[in-house]
């Protein structure tokens, strides 16, 4: 089913069978005359919603209380989209060549005390941008040169450029490819010379994890890949790309919490 059938039907009170118009047949259900088959119209308008909801991007707090279901059927369905996308994202990883920029970052914890490398409570997140491609990111205990090198050799082609910062963990670049450590001192970025793609992921991402207030580690690697999927397909529409991954092959049944 289209994802504007799916809509007409669920607006329009319709039967998922036959398409008939239904009548409600208790305080929760309603049946098709026609078929007699019965479906919960409260719980599709919810997954319905949040799906919405969640393309749009505002918590499971927020969407909860709009869409007046509970926080934790709420809190629950976004996490099965962020499966989802996690899936995806996973489903379509490639390996990375040509001009790459390579960054590190720290998410989440405190925000007082040390900030950067090294701060404490935070997730250290490894991100390779391809350019005029797709970003991808992966969350390392430490940024120590052999954590590093390792994600490096297992993303990307050997021989390709890296565009770094000046950390020393990718002084050892430069045997797999060309490097190009770029100097934060310097002014204004020479030509090409820049990772100004992977630190605009860096700032969209963050925008993203700031609404979600305490996320734990254990669920930070699925965060992660729903601000990757997001960042690179930002120019197409998520509600049909979750609408045909969740619910397009069996709209009768619900597949959700
Ligand atoms: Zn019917």
């Amino acid at each position: 089913m289209e994802l504007a059938d799916y809509e007409r039907h669920l607006v329009g009170l319709l039967c998922w069978s036959c398409h008939a118009a239904t009548g409600p047949c208790n305080a929760r259900q309603r049946q098709c005359p026609r078929c007699r088959k019965r479906w919960s119209y409260d719980r599709k308008r919810i997954h319905w919603e949040l799906l919405k909801a969640f393309c749009l991007n505002p918590t499971a707090h927020h969407a909860a209380r709009y869409i007046r279901c509970t926080y934790r059927t709420a809190h629950q369905t976004y996490m099965r989209f962020r499966l989802a996308l996690g899936e995806m994202t996973a489903e379509e990883k490639r390996p990375l060549l040509g001009e790459l920029e390579l960054d590190e970052s720290y998410f989440g914890g405190k925000r007082k005390g040390k900030r950067g490398r090294g701060a404490a409570g935070k997730v250290a997140v490894f991100g390779i941008l391809e350019r005029a491609g797709k970003v991808y990111t992966v969350a390392v205990p430490d940024c120590r040169k052999e954590t590093l090198m390792a994600k490096i050799q297992a993303a990307t082609v050997k021989g390709s450029i890296f565009y770094t910062d000046e950390f020393v963990s990718y002084k050892d670049l430069s045997r797999y490819g060309k490097h190009v450590p770029i100097d934060h001192q310097e002014t204004v970025a020479e030509g090409s010379a820049h990772i100004n793609g992977i630190e605009g992921f860096w700032s969209y991402a963050k925008r993203l994890h700031r609404l979600c207030h305490g996320v734990d580690r254990d669920n930070f690697p699925l965060y992660l890949a729903e601000y990757e999927y997001r960042y690179n397909h930002r120019d197409e529409q998520l509600l049909s790309i979750l609408f045909d991954r969740l619910y397009k092959t069996d709209p009768i049944k619900n597949h959700l919490p």
